[in-house]
Order: structure tokens, then C-alpha cells, then sequence
């Protein structure tokens, strides 16, 4: 870390500086210059707090050298992760596609979605059994009765699933249901406690983007699942808030190559809930593969007219299977494939 003083710094101030540097067993340096003098604090800065040492007297900025996530930064693990869902590789060259309806409706439905999903050659399917939705009088979801008809369905079809956790009290029955991808939604990204009890087991997550998160918070929210030894975790751009109206939210595509620089975790992109409506869904995912994704979150309704959540973004399963032709001839022209 490198601590500045400011201009009117005693001698007294910068000998506080340096107790305090010791007492987290850092060593500091005194650089003096003409008009400023320089403190830099070598060993593991982690434990040194910025917004601390700035509150001293004398002291006009902190700035950490170290990025503050460790294990989930490229920095510290140059080659790409590969994770292993049920023999179904994301990250390098593999791309994968997850598809399913937004939520768990009927048998039928399930068992329609499911044979739409294996028909289109999408290897992975999703489903949320609980809802977080805006409002409280909208479907919350089937909770546990879905849970269960989601698991009978793609077990049937021979697909793992992939579902939401928004409660921790929730995640023994979602370990008896054997819930093969954990998705931690936007409005859960910063809900530590619910990643620190995530990062205690070894079943992949999909850790979405907060609405309005920062690159940084999202990876610091990653870096708490991986504190806790899961270091199997997916990041998910599903679109951020901005002043545009038009759409839902808005893909940011730039958070692809910036988090692939970051992190060596796999990166996917959630289409459906960026623009919320189904005709956009296609281009936006064009657009996360070539940018380099890893994969897409994507929704898919067998009659997306009579969905039960999130009607308006689903798409069909004839498109479904088109989308799939396209990325597959976009993911070979940079080398990788939508992978078995
Ligand atoms: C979802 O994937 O069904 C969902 C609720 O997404 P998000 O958390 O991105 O809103
Ligand atoms: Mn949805």
C-alpha cells in the first residue's frame, strides 16, 4: 500500500503511520520528497484498511497496490478454470448454453421445456422454483412441489438443473434435491451470508450481477464464496441499470473482456433479463459469445404466451434451436465450441 501525506504532516504524523503499519505486521518505507512524503507498506496489505490509515492525522490518501480478491483474480491464477457440471465442461474453450422456462410451472410445462431444451441440443437447464419478484401479490414461485417437478422433468430428459437459491434455509432440501448449478440472483449478490454458506459446498454457483453492482463488488461477492472453499463459480452479466428506458436493463457487454482479465472463472451472459423481451434475445447473445462469454443464461417457454413469469422475454423453442445454429458457427470462428 502506498500512504501520501499531505502537505502539513508532522513528523509525529508520519511516526503514527509507521506504528501502524507494524502493528498489522506490514513494514513501511519512508520516502521524502521536495513537496510530499511517501509511505509504502510492504507484506499483506489485505489486512491494512485504506479508509483506516485516512483518518489519521496527516495522512491524505491511502491506495492498495494488491487487487482486494485474491482467489477468484487472474492475477494469482493465470489459466482459465474449467468446471465440470455433471461431465458438461464451462470456461476455456468450452462455451455452454443453459436454457429453460424463467419458472417452474406445471409437470407439463416441465416436460415440454425439457424435451424443447435436449432438442436443441442445449446440454444444461434452468428453472427458478422460487421467485424474487418486485411485487409480493405476483407468483412467487412453486417453491419446494417445483423444485421437485423440475427435478423429475430433467432427470427424465437426462439434464442437470440449474435453479435459484434465495433463501439459506432453503439450501438442505436444495442438497437432498441434488441441484446441480446453485444460481444466486441479482438481488442476492451482496447477501454475504447467504454466499458465505455457498462457499461451504463444492456444487458450481452462478453468481449473477447485482443491478447496480460494480465490477469490483461483484468479484469481492465471488471472492466470499471462494473464501469459503467453492471455487467453482460462474459470473453472470445479466444486464445493469442505467438512465435507458426502453429496455429492462442494459447487457454490459465491456463487463466480458474486463472480468476475463480479472478473473479466471468462467463469465456468462443472461440475455433474457438484459433486454426483457425475446426479440432482442438473439442479437444479445450473438453479441455476449463473440465479445467472448462463456455461456448463456437463457429463457425458453414451451408456449411463452401462457408463462406464468416473464412472458415477454421468453423465447420459443423453435427459436431456441436457431440461436443455437448461430452461436455454434460464432463460437468456431474464434476457436472454441458449444460443448457436449
Ligand atoms: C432469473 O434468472 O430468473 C432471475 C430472476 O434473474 P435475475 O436475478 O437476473 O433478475
Ligand atoms: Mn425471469
Amino acid at each position: 500500500m502506498i500512504i501520501v501525506m499531505n502537505n502539513l504532516a508532522t513528523e509525529e504524523h508520519i511516526d503514527n503511520v509507521l506504528k501502524k503499519i507494524k502493528e498489522k505486521g506490514l513494514q513501511g518505507t519512508v520516502s521524502k520528497g521536495t513537496e510530499k512524503t511517501v509511505i509504502g507498506a510492504v507484506g499483506d496489505e489485505r489486512l491494512l484498511d485504506p479508509e483506516l490509515l485516512e483518518s489519521l492525522p496527516g495522512v491524505e490518501q491511502a491506495l492498495r497496490i494488491v487487487k482486494p480478491y485474491k482467489i477468484v483474480a487472474r492475477e494469482w491464477h493465470p489459466k482459465d478454470s474449467v468446471i465440470d457440471i455433471k461431465g458438461h465442461l464451462i470456461g476455456g474453450d468450452h462455451i455452454q448454453i443453459i436454457s429453460g422456462p424463467c419458472s417452474v410451472e406445471t409437470p407439463d410445462q416441465m416436460e415440454k421445456s425439457a424435451n424443447a431444451v435436449k432438442a436443441a441440443g442445449v446440454k444444461l437447464m434452468r428453472g427458478g422454483a422460487f421467485k424474487p419478484r418486485t411485487s409480493p401479490y405476483s407468483f412467487q414461485g412453486s417453491g419446494f412441489d417445483g423444485l421437485d417437478m423440475f427435478r423429475q422433468a430433467a432427470d427424465k430428459a437426462g439434464l442437470p438443473i440449474v435453479t435459484e437459491l434465495l433463501d439459506v434455509r432453503h439450501l438442505d432440501i436444495f442438497l437432498e434435491q441434488k441441484v446441480d448449478v446453485i444460481q444466486i440472483g441479482t438481488r442476492s449478490m451482496q447477501n454475504f451470508e447467504l454466499l458465505k454458506e455457498v462457499g461451504k459446498i463444492n456444487i458450481p454457483i452462478i453468481l449473477k450481477r447485482g443491478m447496480s453492482a460494480t465490477i469490483s463488488e461483484w468479484l469481492m461477492a465471488a471472492e466470499y464464496i471462494a473464501s469459503g472453499g467453492n471455487h467453482n463459480i460462474i459470473f453472470c452479466e445479466r444486464g445493469i441499470r442505467t438512465f435507458e428506458t426502453y429496455y429492462r436493463n442494459v447487457l454490459d457487454v465491456t463487463a466480458i473482456p474486463v472480468l476475463k482479465k480479472e478473473t479466471h472463472l468462467p463469465v456468462i451472459i443472461d440475455p433474457s433479463h438484459a433486454g426483457g423481451k425475446a426479440w432482442m434475445v438473439a442479437a444479445l447473445s450473438r453479441a455476449g459469445i463473440a465479445a467472448g462469454a462463456d455461456g448463456l443464461l437463457v429463457e425458453m417457454h414451451p408456449s411463452p404466451c401462457d408463462a406464468w413469469c416473464d412472458a415477454d422475454q421468453a423465447i420459443n423453442p423453435e427459436e431456441l434451436k436457431k440461436l443455437m445454429k448461430e452461436l455454434t458457427a460464432i463460437a468456431k470462428i474464434l476457436g472454441r465450441s458449444i460443448s457436449e
